[in-house]
C-alpha cells in the first residue's frame, strides 16, 4: 500500500511540473502568437484532469476558464480583488472568473522564471 501511494505522488509531482512548464511556455508564447499560448493552456488543463492534479494556484488566475485564453493583465485580461476574491475579467471572452483568495495559497503566488541553465 505505501508502494502505490508513494507512486502516485510522483505521479502527481510529475504531472504538476509539467503544468508549470506549459504555462511557462504560454508566457513565452503568448507575446508572440496568443493563440499557441490558448494551447499551451489547454494541454495544462487536459493533464490537469487526466491526472487529477490541480492547478496551482498562481496558474489559475492566469488563464480563462472559459475560452482556455491565457491571461495577461493590462493585455488581455483585468484582475482586480473584492471581497477577499479574485475577479478575473478575459477580454477574450467577455468572461468573468472569481477566484476565492485563500490566505494559505496566498504566499506561493509569485511566479519566479525559471532559470535555463
Ligand atoms: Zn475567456
Amino acid at each position: 500500500m505505501k508502494n502505490f501511494r508513494g507512486r502516485k505522488e510522483k505521479q502527481a509531482s510529475i504531472a504538476k511540473e509539467r503544468i508549470e512548464k506549459l504555462f511557462s511556455e504560454a508566457e513565452d508564447a503568448f507575446s508572440k502568437e496568443p493563440k499557441l499560448a490558448r494551447r499551451y493552456v489547454e494541454l495544462a488543463r487536459k493533464i490537469s484532469t487526466r491526472t487529477n492534479t490541480r492547478i496551482p494556484f498562481a496558474l489559475k488566475r492566469k488563464f480563462c476558464k472559459k475560452c482556455n485564453a491565457y491571461l495577461v493583465p493590462g493585455k488581455n485580461a483585468r484582475i482586480r480583488t473584492k471581497n477577499k476574491a479574485l475577479i478575473i475579467a478575459c477580454l477574450e471572452c467577455n468572461g468573468v472568473s472569481k477566484l476565492p483568495l485563500k490566505n494559505k495559497a496566498g504566499k506561493k503566488a509569485q511566479t519566479q522564471k525559471t532559470q535555463h541553465l
